[in-house]
């Protein structure tokens, strides 16, 4: 199979970049690996910049049962502080949101394939090759890679993988406290996330060193035991509540905040293959989408993955810095009474602190079939294009 665009993972990025450049014109395959919809280590807050390009792509979060969150509240040790958010933040399961985004790429015409794993890649002078493990190989173009947290043989990685994210539904006894908020916990080197998705179920979500989690042990009691003890106002809302996976879901990453910055790279990266922002800030996803239909632009109108990762990296540098910044401190707990005096006295920096972090992409055209956008001369760092 020969096609102009393959892309290989089928997230918010994957779906995102597809959904972009079929509604171009453009062909283009995804690859995703798993077969059915599935549950990701995500705390599922999807910030008003991940509403903005997901509108764009047509899709309608409110149909999917997303509830609304107004405010955020932070807790530390005995210590809480809540602010509204300077936007109205949504809520929905990763099972929806990534499935209904897989079904708008497929609605606008890319070829969609799940089940389908990409082994290994490989590139000659003019195009990429693509092992699938159906036996298939597909040549392409363009190489879009979009496989999360997932490296992919044929393409040279450096990552840290510190951290352990976890994840759990449950019932809560006293879900409707948590109503219109997301609840953050601060802990050593570790943060807890909690919020109601779609039809009343709470969204546990978590970071913490691999060598705790090895501590702490599998199993949800154990873990629900670790975090009660840790955190007591967290406590009161494990109280009783009742899982809905047979186990917390895990995967390993990065500490901090990281941006790729190859200085010439022949790939297109898009999410969290891209870019790293600290989870607190609820805004991967936005960088997923972003990055997914900045890169579609990109390759519509021909411009090199290199353009495309400068105009990638201008619009994540900022938010990803800050974000680090405040991780950092929020490890330890000197820094988080620092924070935490702060936020009590300062009256509208935690709704600061959350527009900081924000990732907004450029103003770019969505694009379209006839469009023509050509990138300003500032994506490209020196004003010229390569
Ligand atoms: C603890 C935690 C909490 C978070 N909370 C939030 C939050 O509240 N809000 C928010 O916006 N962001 C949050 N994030 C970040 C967000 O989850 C990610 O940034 C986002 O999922 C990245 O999307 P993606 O499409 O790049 O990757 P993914 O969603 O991981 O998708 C990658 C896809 O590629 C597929 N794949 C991998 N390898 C292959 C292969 N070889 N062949 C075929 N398919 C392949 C996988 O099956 C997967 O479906 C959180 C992250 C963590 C760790």
């Amino acid at each position: 199979m020969r096609i102009e665009t393959a892309i290989v993972g089928g997230g918010p990025a994957g779906a995102a970049a597809a959904a972009s450049l079929a509604a171009a014109g453009r062909e283009c395959v995804v690859l995703e690996r798993t077969r059915e919809p599935h549950h990701k280590v995500c705390g599922e807050f999807v910030s008003i910049e991940t509403q903005d390009v997901l509108t764009k792509l047509g899709l309608d979060l409110r149909a999917l049962g997303a509830v609304p969150i107004d405010t955020v509240s932070i807790h530390s040790g005995r210590r809480s502080v809540r602010a509204p958010l300077p936007f109205r933040a949504l809520s929905v399961s990763r099972q929806r949101l990534d499935a209904a985004l897989l079904e708008q790429a497929s609605a606008a015409g890319a070829q969609v394939r799940r089940g389908v794993t990409v082994q290994s890649v490989a590139r000659d002078a003019e195009r990429w090759a693509l092992r699938c493990d159906d036996g298939a190989v597909i040549e392409a173009s363009n190489l879009v890679l979009a496989t999360g947290k997932h490296g992919l043989r044929g393409i040279a990685e450096s990552r840290d993988g510190s951290l352990v994210g976890l994840k759990m539904h449950l019932r809560l006894r006293n879900a409707a406290a948590l109503n219109n908020n997301v609840a953050l916990f601060l802990l050593d080197n570790s943060y807890v996330g909690l919020e109601l998705v779609e039809d009343g179920i709470a969204n546990l979500c978590l970071v913490m060193a691999r060598d705790i989690a090895a501590r702490v042990g599998p199993g949800w009691a154990a873990l629900r035991d670790h975090l009660a003890t840790a955190q007591p106002q967290l406590a009161a809302y494990l109280e009783g509540a009742e899982p809905l996976f047979d186990k917390p879901l895990a995967v390993v990453c990065p500490a901090g905040g990281h941006i790729h910055a190859e200085a010439a790279p022949a790939v297109y990266r898009i999410g969290d293959r891209l870019a790293h922002i600290p989870p607190f800030t609820g805004d991967g996803i936005a960088i997923a989408v972003t990055s997914g239909a900045l890169a579609a632009a990109h390759i519509a109108h021909g411009l090199p993955p290199c353009a495309y990762l400068a105009a990638a990296q201008a619009c994540t540098r900022a938010p990803i810095r800050l974000a680090g910044a405040i991780s950092a401190l929020a490890a330890r707990r000197a820094g988080r009474a620092v924070l935490m005096a702060a936020a009590a006295m300062v009256p509208g920096l935690i709704g600061a602190g959350a527009r900081a972090t924000r990732v907004r992409g450029p103003a770019l055209p969505m694009p379209d079939r006839g469009d023509s956008y050509a990138p300003p001369p500032r994506f490209f760092g020196s004003g010229s294009r390569p």
